[in-house]
């Protein structure tokens, strides 16, 4: 699904949350607040509302992409799962009041929706309850949503605000992130211990591992936003020429199938091979690609066959920042040739830049 030009992806773990919403909402919610309805009523607004709970949380997400690619930011895209959304930006901001705007854009949209359906509840209290009823709880169902990522501490809203401020104050963009990791880190313990208690106190298994599963996320997101940027820090000024491989192993496109197995890939023991139509770089061919060849076509078949040809395939530039680079490998399977006016200079593999990482962390801890 693309919207505004941004990927939308919803992953499996979402509808879980989705019908957990729609369960409670027209079993519990409805029923308990809106007594004289039927059963197929509450589950019509329980639908209703879930409905327009995870366009609100949808809504959130573009807010933050749409302020992100205004200051020329890459988003790749927003992914909604059981926890909620996540926009996925490929580049991170390059100061902190890019930081700050895309940070506040979520929650000051939720925010605005959350008070517009209030506004809504007390204009139709009159007419209808049923319209009401479900703007009042999605209306609150938006501020807490803002509140909660007000919280200020990373991965959360509220932490990347805190930390464009202190980006700002000390100039130094790992520091800052540590703090706010820091913050982050507690928090999440402090949901995890609440989790724990509150299944102690009230036998409330639901919403206590509720509680416990969000601190453990969260937990682990904090650690790896803190992650990310010591890379992207040691990564700073690095340009994919510096660390591709320039002396590549080449494969004729003309190559049988069973020799690019025989003579490339067991020889060599890569999965990706640059394809050449005599000196001219006409494409890319993977271990994935022969493998969708049944094995009594592999004397038949040639390499021109089942490579991608150039014009597919994702590529590089040598000045290209490294960082960069290593964003979009995680995607695009762990390689990719670098290429200028359409010839090939090398290939990078995410294996070359993490190396590089190691190397320099190793040397910074020395
Ligand atoms: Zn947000």
């Amino acid at each position: 699904m693309r919207i505004g030009g941004i990927d939308v992806t919803i992953d499996y773990s979402w509808f879980v949350m989705f019908f957990l919403v729609l369960y409670i909402m027209a079993e519990s919610y409805f029923p308990r607040v809106h007594a004289h309805y039927s059963t197929v009523q509450y589950w019509i607004m329980g639908g209703v509302a879930a409905i327009l709970l995870f366009a609100s949380v949808l809504v959130h997400e573009l807010a933050h992409s749409l302020v992100a690619l205004r200051h020329g930011i890459r988003v790749a895209g927003i992914r909604l799962f059981i926890f909620g959304g996540m926009a996925e930006v490929v580049s991170e901001a390059r100061n902190g009041r890019q930081e700050f705007l895309i940070a506040l854009a979520g929650p000051a949209t939720s925010m605005g929706i959350g008070a517009g359906l209030l506004a809504v509840h007390f204009t139709t209290v009159s007419l209808s309850s049923a319209v009401a009823g479900i703007a009042w709880w999605l209306g609150w169902a938006n501020i807490l949503l803002a509140l909660f990522n007000l919280i200020p501490g990373f991965p959360l809203d509220g932490g990347r605000i805190l930390r464009a401020f202190l980006w700002d104050h000390w100039d130094d963009l790992a520091r800052a992130t540590r703090v706010v990791s820091r913050i982050g880190n507690a928090f999440a313990l402090f949901l995890i211990i609440l989790g724990v208690l509150q299944f102690l106190l009230t036998q409330s298994l639901l919403s206590g591992l509720w509680l416990v599963l969000i601190g453990m996320f969260m937990k682990q997101s904090a650690a790896g936003g803190y992650q990310a940027i010591m890379l992207k820090q040691a990564l700073a000024g690095v340009e994919v020429r510096q660390v591709m491989t320039a002396d590549v192993v080449k494969v004729d496109w003309l190559t049988p199938i069973d020799r690019l197995i025989q003579d490339y890939i067991y020889r060599h023991q890569f999965t990706q091979f640059p394809v050449f139509n005599r000196e001219e770089f006409v494409g890319m061919v993977s271990l994935e690609e022969v493998k969708t060849v049944p094995r009594e076509l592999w004397g038949f078949k040639q390499v021109r066959d089942v490579m991608t040809p150039v014009e597919l395939v994702p590529s590089l530039r040598p000045a290209d920042p490294a960082g960069e680079a290593l964003s979009r490998m995680t995607t695009e399977n762990g390689c990719m040739p670098v290429v200028e006016n359409g010839s090939l200079l090398g290939i990078v593999t995410r294996r070359d830049i993490l190396d590089l990482f190691k190397i320099k962390s190793d040397l910074g801890a020395a």
